[in-house]
């Protein structure tokens, strides 16, 4: 199911089904193209607060139905949060089911869809969750694969965070690309529509999904996005999609033998085995000084060296083009390394790593 030959796997939709017509325009427009793989649509809308537009249900299933029946070829799929979303998926023939990222992170409520997706077999794709927590991403996974569904895939729809520096949702593209690599056999989308909140962000999110290895993408679509009921901000139009799959470059994911490449990727061995000594060499200097600071009685955390440390090292990192948030959070971590090891070497007890 979420799988093509050539070309990534393309789900396109509306964020929610608002009326028939809306969603027999989508459906008309994006079935003339052979590259959209599915149509997604929000028939139950998870809304932050109440008063909202809370998606149409059961009647939404009976257009999707009917419009089945005149586009035999197309496939839907639908977002739940509930087992009786589930049973109704099933019983009017939708293609595939996603859980969303509210969903995703209650343990509890997947527990509950899972018993409900128990051995039926239906293609499930599970959004990460709100919260930037991999084990909750995986944990999700794990229990949808238990249930014996062999179609799985999830989808990356960026983080919640206080800061999301222009975003509405975090992307923190290592997160997805940890699972990628923990779990190799899972298809990973890329939704970039939840991740902009903004219809001018979505080129550039599909392409950055392209360019690290995301096999698929889900759009929101809608026919006139401005005047959509929920997330008007970031759907574009079916033809606006469209347009961008013809200027999407979607690049190979297997290796070349190419010269260059291998030339450069021993530097970069040998720089990572230069980092991995200095750090040694770093850490063993820390636990000297954890033995001078004990004879003179000392605090292992020393906040005035640690803020000169830290402004002499970003200035350094400025100088020479190194970007500021990268440099910051890198050495936050050493240093915090080091304080636990000044720890260590101190009391003698183990502390475990986070
Ligand atoms: C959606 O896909 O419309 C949706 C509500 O997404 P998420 O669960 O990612 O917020
Ligand atoms: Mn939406």
């Amino acid at each position: 199911m979420f799988h093509t030959a050539n070309y990534p796997f393309i789900i396109a939709g509306p964020c929610s089904i608002e009326n028939r017509e809306q969603l027999r325009s989508v459906t008309e427009t994006l079935s003339s193209d052979p590259r959209i793989a599915m149509i997604r649509c929000g028939v139950w809308k998870p809304r932050s607060r109440p008063g909202g537009f809370e998606g149409l249900g059961e009647v939404a299933l009976q257009w999707i139905k009917e419009l089945k029946e005149e586009y035999p070829q197309v496939r839907f799929c639908c977002e739940v949060a509930q087992p009786q979303h589930v049973e109704q998926c099933l019983r009017y023939g939708i293609d595939a089911v996603w859980i969303g990222a509210r969903t995703s992170g209650d343990p509890f409520s997947m527990e509950e869809l899972c018993q409900a997706l128990q051995g039926t077999q239906l293609p499930v794709m599970v959004k990460n969750p709100t919260a930037p927590d991999i084990q909750l991403w995986i944990g999700a996974i794990e229990r949808v694969l238990a249930t014996g569904t062999s179609q799985v895939a999830a989808i990356h729809r960026g983080f919640f965070m206080r800061n999301n520096i222009g975003y509405r949702n975090n992307p923190l593209w290592e997160i997805p690309i940890e699972l990628q690599r923990q779990m190799p056999q899972l298809h990973v989308f890329c939704d970039p529509s939840h991740i902009g909140g903004n219809r001018e962000l979505i080129p550039q999110l599909m392409q950055t999904a392209m360019d690290l290895h995301f096999e698929g993408l889900m759009v929101e679509v809608h026919p006139q996005p401005a005047e959509a009921l929920t997330d008007a901000a970031q759907q574009i139009t079916p033809q606006h999609l469209i347009t961008l799959l013809d200027s999407l470059i979607v690049r190979r994911s297997d290796e070349v033998a190419d010269k260059d490449l291998t030339l450069l990727r021993q530097q970069i061995d040998q720089i990572d085995r230069q980092l991995i000594e200095s750090l040694r060499t770093r850490m063993e200097v820390s636990r000297k000084i954890a033995l001078v600071k004990q004879r003179n009685n000392m605090t292992v955390f020393q906040p005035k060296r640690w803020e000169l440390v830290l402004e002499k090292d970003l200035a350094l990192a400025q100088q020479m083009g190194l970007d500021n948030t990268f440099v910051k959070e890198l050495f936050e971590k050493i240093h915090g390394e080091s304080v636990r090891l000044q720890e260590e070497a101190l009391t003698g007890n183990k502390k475990e790593i986070q």
